[in-house]
């Protein structure tokens, strides 16, 4: 039997740097530029499956490797036919390979060469993660796409410390890349073997460029990554604290620079603006916790801005959250009734604005992917990012009432 790539990836569009394209995994067909949701522990929180696929059409998840990992475990999804079978996501999977998250533990970690060794945020119990650990935890995870293993360091470390962690993820992109192409090989887990799903093809292994604020650190791991070989490429280590301007910088400068036929995923970032902002400098994929983490916290994502709902002038507003919204949140529900929800701290509260704020970030995809299809993306851009001011104006105009 001919195996099919891992992926194929097709640009239909361009306009300017953004493009509009088609990445078809194993499990699916995934429109880009996209937004993936963040199922940390095999679960977007407050987000039913069934409400992700049939009404927000989300076409891809993303999962991290470190939290399951150390629960359920590998053995357990394993045993449990892999991370689709276990949780009953049948679209495409994205995982990350660990490196990030462990990075985030600070003090609680120590890097060598091989590894890194760190106590679990769980039990505090020792662990160890390496390139071959992550690559094996994946293929486990049976993900359709894999993320290499990397070291991520602080955005504003001392030049040569960003210079040793590059050429550190280098050297484990490379470990990632034989000890994958071996499983893979092997056909031993990864997915690949479902019997009762026709999935016919390998994982897809993504490499990610560091190198912090240096443009010719993340230039010099781009060259690296590329001789490597990947199925696409990520931009990691940004959205970690530094200053806007510097992210903007790195991904002006790296994104045209990524191989033009792969596609550019852009770690952890970020706000609908950003989203819009490095569609126009060439990224198709994103993920970022922002709308379900920020869901959780009382505030929501509009048309026409950030709002947090608790606020005192929700407290009798009829209208949805957001009137050009077509979600079921905002056509059943009030602003007022949320408020209320949320003030009570109701389990609802984190179910409805969660549902909304994601609805909200995969629309504007799907309004980027068109404009870009139209040739319409600068002018979309323009008047998605005046909107998002709309609220912050009506504030300035109310206290300047007073
Ligand atoms: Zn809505």
């Amino acid at each position: 039997m001919v195996e099919k790539p891992p992926i194929t990836f097709e640009v239909l569009a361009r306009d300017g740097e953004a493009r509009a394209g088609v990445l078809t995994t194993r499990r699916g067909i995934v429109d880009t530029p996209v937004f993936m949701p963040v199922g940390t522990a095999g679960t977007v929180k407050g987000m039913r499956f069934e409400a992700l696929e049939e009404e927000l059409d989300a076409r891809i998840i993303l999962c991290n490797t470190y939290h399951l990992w150390l629960r359920p475990g590998a053995n357990v999804i394993r045993k449990c036919g892999g991370l689709h079978r276990f949780t009953g996501w049948r679209r495409a999977l994205l995982t990350d390979s660990g490196g990030f998250q462990v990075w985030s533990l600070g003090a609680l970690r120590k890097i060598t060469e091989e590894g890194t060794r760190f106590r679990s945020h769980i039990d505090g119990n020792l662990q160890f993660l390496s390139p071959e650990i992550s690559m094996e935890v994946q293929a486990a995870l049976g993900s359709d796409i894999v993320m290499a293993f990397d070291e991520c360091a602080a955005g504003d470390a001392a030049p040569d410390v960003l210079r040793r962690s590059m050429e550190l993820t280098s050297r484990w992109a490379k470990r990632s890349r034989v000890r994958f192409d071996s499983l893979q090989s092997q056909a031993l887990e990864t997915g690949r073997t479902a019997p009762s799903e026709t999935i016919n093809g390998a994982q897809a292994l993504f490499g990610i460029v560091q190198g912090g604020s240096y443009l010719d650190l993340r230039r010099e791991s781009l060259d690296r990554t590329t001789e490597v070989g990947f199925d696409g490429y990520a931009i990691g280590g940004l959205s970690v604290g530094e200053e806007k301007t510097v992210m903007w910088r790195v991904v002006t400068d790296i994104t045209p620079r990524l191989p033009a036929d792969k596609p550019r995923y852009l770690m952890g970032v970020g706000t609908p603006e950003d989203l819009v902002e490095a569609v126009s400098r060439g990224i198709d994929m994103f993920d970022c916790v922002l709308p379900t983490r920020n869901g959780r916290t009382g505030q929501a994502f509009t048309s026409r801005g950030k709002i947090n709902v608790k606020n005192a002038q929700w407290a009798v507003d009829t209208r949805p959250l957001d009137e050009t919204c077509d979600c079921s949140v905002c056509r059943r529900h009030s602003r007022a009734y949320l408020r209320h929800l949320c003030l009570s701290g109701e389990l609802l509260a984190s179910v409805l604005l969660t549902h909304h704020n994601l609805a909200f970030f995969l629309d504007t995809m799907r309004r980027v992917r068109q404009s870009i299809r139209s040739g319409d993306f600068n002018k979309f851009r323009r008047e998605f990012t005046e909107g998002l001011n709309e609220f912050e104006q009506d504030k300035a105009l109310s206290s300047s009432d007073v």
